[in-house]
């Protein structure tokens, strides 16, 4: 199967063959430095000399351990959303009991760091501000250094939603001073799911020490804590662990430039490929992404019929739409381990399969 959704992504064989190994014991010093090699790759990957905790959950883990370790009830937030994984990191905030403002976006666009700046200059009580780096819904990436300086001259903390960008664009975590920052195994590091990453600095940290929101099993002073001593508080997900730490070595035996260009590659690929056939992009192609792509589908093609043709006569598998989306576009995933071939090779299904669903895709591309 060429498996072409947006995470989880098809993992190297050796990162397969790595969770094929036996146990160890997770207090003891083979899991010890496991834990300490595949921290320090991730602070590498993150461009940090903070801290790494690594937690045993789904990226929207993460994005939970961002909220409760730096927040208590009743803080003003605002979280700029251009898609559904803004509405997720909003919702997370407010289940918590947060005092959620929202500056939302049509999807397609970015968020406008003017439009952020303004929000910050009206209302000074705000403390926080969550952001999506990559929204995997709609294939737009934000501008999140520009964004950033924003932030950063209102001296508010700044929590980055970045499960699906991280290790697939360049983020300079404390060049662009990002405060929290989240990822999650089953992006870009060709991992399957089930670890999430969340950096946090010395102002991440001094928030941690005030923040008064309930936490347990996400506690990042528990996870700083037993990581020193080279454990997690709770049983890791040790095969996990295995699999981080060989796809670390390939991400940086490949360099991070060319896993960022290989990125940018296969995004151009797919972004040209549907132009050719007469598609148009979600998103405002100058924000267009390149872990993932989405068309709007054409009048009166089903996504739903479209996805089952490409999966049962070409085996591939491309994402549909979520949210407010359903329906109206499908997405093309391409980050982790993807090669130019694989996008071509959903080009030319496409090419084949749309015409066959009632849109001529050559007509209209030559018109
Ligand atoms: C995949 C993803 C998540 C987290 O998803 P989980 O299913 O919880 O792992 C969060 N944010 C973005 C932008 C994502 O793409």
């Amino acid at each position: 199967m060429n498996l072409r959704i947006p995470g989880p992504t098809p993992c190297p064989p050796e990162v397969l063959a790595a969770m094929s190994r036996q146990m160890v014991d997770h207090r003891g010093p083979e899991f010890g430095e496991v834990l300490k090699q595949v921290t320090a790759g991730l602070k590498r990957a993150f461009r940090t000399q903070n801290d790494v905790l690594i937690f045993t959950c789904a990226g929207t883990g993460g994005l939970e351990a961002a909220v409760v370790n730096t927040l208590s009830p009743g803080d003003r937030v605002l979280a700029v959303s251009i898609g559904n994984f803004g509405e997720r990191f909003a919702a997370i905030a407010q289940t918590y009991g947060a005092k959620v403002t929202k500056l939302e976006f049509e999807p397609g666009h970015a968020a406008d760091p003017a439009a952020i700046d303004e929000a910050l200059s009206r209302d000074a009580s705000i403390h926080a501000v969550l952001l999506t780096h990559n929204e995997t819904s709609t294939g737009v990436t934000n501008p999140l250094k520009e964004i950033a300086e924003v932030v950063r001259r209102y001296d508010k903390l700044l929590l980055v939603d970045a499960v699906s960008s991280m290790a697939s664009v360049p983020i300079e975590v404390d060049g662009w001073g990002l405060d929290v920052v989240v990822s999650g195994s089953q992006k870009g590091w060709m991992v399957p799911p089930g670890l999430a990453f969340v950096s946090m600095n010395e102002r991440a940290w001094n928030a941690y020490s005030k923040s008064r929101m309930p936490k347990f099993y996400l506690d990042a002073g528990k996870a700083k804590e037993s990581a020193d001593r080279g454990q997690t508080p709770w049983t890791p997900a040790i095969s996990l662990f295995y699999a981080m730490q060989v796809a670390l070595q390939l991400l940086e035996r490949d360099g991070w430039d060319e896993v960022f260009a290989r990125h940018e590659r296969c995004a151009q690929v797919a972004r040209r490929g549907v132009k050719s056939l007469g598609l148009q992009l979600q998103a405002d192609e100058r924000y267009a992404s390149n872990m993932v792509t989405c068309v709007r589908a054409p009048a009166g093609v089903s996504v739903s019929d479209l996805r089952k043709a490409l999966r049962e006569k070409h085996e591939i598998v491309i994402a549909g739409g979520q949210g407010s989306l359903t329906g109206k576009v499908f997405r093309i995933g391409h980050l982790g381990l993807v090669n130019e071939e694989e996008i071509e090779a959903v080009i030319t299904a496409l090419r084949e399969e749309l015409p066959l669903l009632g849109f001529a895709p050559l007509a209209a591309a030559q018109r």
